[in-house]
């Protein structure tokens, strides 16, 4: 029967994609190959991509050096269990984080995917305590951590998932996320929910959670990095660990490096994903400092209690390796800098638009924030017919080009058409030509 189908029909009848029904599915455009920063569909269109699939895809699609690194090291092994084995891109990968991670971080978990990196954390954070009332978690709203259990829990309680799964997850201390934002200046009254929070709740807190500077799909917002230096302090004063989500952040996107560096403080416990492999497949890793080890190895348990059956996969660990070592030779610096200051200029226009509550860039990231939220089905077939790849959420339409692959002049193409789109759906129209040459 199901020979009868097409594709496309097959697709929407009997595969799932993420956050959709069965009964209404919206649209796919099946894509046949993607190369530099372009997705090239199955009938021939060509669309500059505006997501990096997702913060992954720095260094832009197919990139031979990326390719290769995957192809010898899958035809010396693509995999070999990690318990009692172990093995060099393992290796070279874990010096290599070590170098541009924050010092005080000693230990490298792999994990499969970022919302495992987050379980893997939580757990961390929980058996590195010696007091057993010591196991809630508070965060920030609108943050966003993954997709499972723990993960959800600490996603943002209205935009994220808790509707759907109410009681079965675990309650967590949510604190009114900041209000500074990262170019505002800093009012110390922004702490005050964080501080409220931790003061009623020390004694039962294993670890605050949060993304630092940048709130990804939880909002996208940029908060003002005092806010994490109050964190620190106060967390260091009540023996809380803090942990820091940069699965989203890491590798360059906000700006630097990573985005603790904004702040100059330093987590307990470190996510990083995504663009750990330059968004070529899955992988993660959680690092923590020796203290969070050496608790952890001296509670009752004497070790750290996960191990996924593909932790270190081989294959994961060389992309990343040359990944990273791609990035850390690329002038990333300069590029993600220029790529800020294009999408400034570019993107201004719109906060002086009627559907428009906010305009923001940070890094490789803009975002222009609509008042209604963005009728997606209507959106991506508007962003096909004009050769871009965008995917809002809710109120917010934004791109994060492959800052390591796009042009400008493909730069410049996403941003004419981002605004003509979002004009569209904000009862502006957008002229490209009347704000050339600005
Ligand atoms: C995407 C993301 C995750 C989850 O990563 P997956 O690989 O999708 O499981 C966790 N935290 C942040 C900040 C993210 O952006």
């Amino acid at each position: 029967m199901n020979e009868t189908l097409t594709d496309s029909e097959f697709d929407r009848l009997h595969l799932w994609h993420p956050y959709t029904s069965t009964h209404d599915p919206l649209p796919c455009y099946e894509v046949d190959h993607a190369e530099g920063a372009e997705i090239i569909l199955k009938d021939g269109r060509r669309l500059i991509d505006g997501m990096s699939s997702w913060w992954c895809v720095i260094h832009g699609y197919s990139h031979p050096v990326l390719v290769e690194a995957a192809k010898a090291q899958a035809s010396r092994m693509s995999h070999v269990m990690f318990g009692g084995l172990t093995h060099g891109p393992a290796i070279e990968l874990g010096r290599l984080l070590l170098d541009i991670l924050p010092d005080n971080m000693r230990h490298i978990f792999y994990a499969d995917s970022g919302s495992v990196a987050t379980e893997v954390a939580m757990k961390m954070a929980v058996q590195a305590q010696d007091n057993p009332r010591r196991t809630d978690f508070a965060t920030i709203r609108n943050g966003y951590h993954g997709d499972t259990w723990n993960a959800m829990s600490v996603c943002d309680p209205v935009t994220g998932m808790h509707g759907a799964f109410g009681s079965a997850l675990p309650v967590r201390y949510f604190a009114d996320a900041p209000k500074c934002g990262f170019h505002d200046e800093w009012d110390p009254a922004d702490f005050e929910p964080m501080r409220q929070l931790i003061d009623n709740h020390a004694d039962t807190l294993a670890a605050v959670i949060l993304e630092p500077v940048v709130q990804g799909a939880g909002g996208m917002r940029f908060y003002h990095p005092q806010y994490l230096r109050e964190l620190r302090q106060l967390c260091d004063e009540k023996g809380i660990l803090l942990i820091f989500d940069e699965i989203a952040t890491g590798f360059g996107r906000t700006g630097r490096l990573f985005a603790w560096e904004h702040a100059g403080v330093k987590p307990d416990i470190m996510l990083i994903g995504k663009a750990l492999t330059g968004g070529f497949m899955t992988f993660a890793a959680v690092a923590a400092s020796e203290e969070v080890a050496d608790r952890i190895s001296s509670s009752s348990a004497k070790c750290m209690m996960h191990g996924p059956t593909f932790m270190a996969n081989p294959l994961a660990c060389a992309v990343a390796i040359a990944s990273t070592r791609l990035l850390l030779a690329s002038p990333w610096q300069k590029r993600v800098k220029e790529i800020e200051a294009i999408m400034t200029e570019r993107l201004a226009a719109a906060r002086e638009w009627k559907g428009v509550e906010d305009v923001r860039v940070l890094g490789g990231i803009g975002v222009i924030q609509v008042k209604e939220p963005v009728d997606l089905s209507t959106f991506q077939k508007r962003c096909v017919e004009e050769g871009v790849w965008i995917r809002p959420f809710g109120k917010n339409a934004y791109i994060m080009p492959p800052y390591l692959a796009i042009s400008d002049q493909q730069l410049n193409f996403l941003c004419d058409a981002f605004m003509k789109l979002v004009g569209e759906i904000a009862d502006t129209p957008y002229h490209p030509e009347e704000s050339d040459g600005k």
